[in-house]
């Protein structure tokens, strides 16, 4: 499953979001959130890509130092 729409605090380039459900032992899907394209320079690129398990991507840690959702 991707979701659209997350930008990058450090950057303001794009990002992308995949979760992964494993439908037999994680009770919540893992996720993947990177750059759409790599920045030449951006301040948050050792923060990514991020990955963990989470109920939402924000929930990711350094989600919050990370991403941005247009309101
Ligand atoms: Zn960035």
């Amino acid at each position: 499953m991707i979701h659209g729409s997350l930008v990058c605090q450090g950057c303001s380039g794009t990002l992308y979001a995949v979760s992964t459900t494993c439908a037999h032992s994680a009770p919540f899907p893992t996720w993947e959130v990177d750059h759409d394209r790599t920045p030449a320079s951006c301040p948050l690129r050792p923060l990514l890509p991020l990955e963990g398990a989470a109920a939402h991507v924000s929930e990711l840690a350094h989600a919050d130092h990370v991403l941005t959702e247009p309101s």
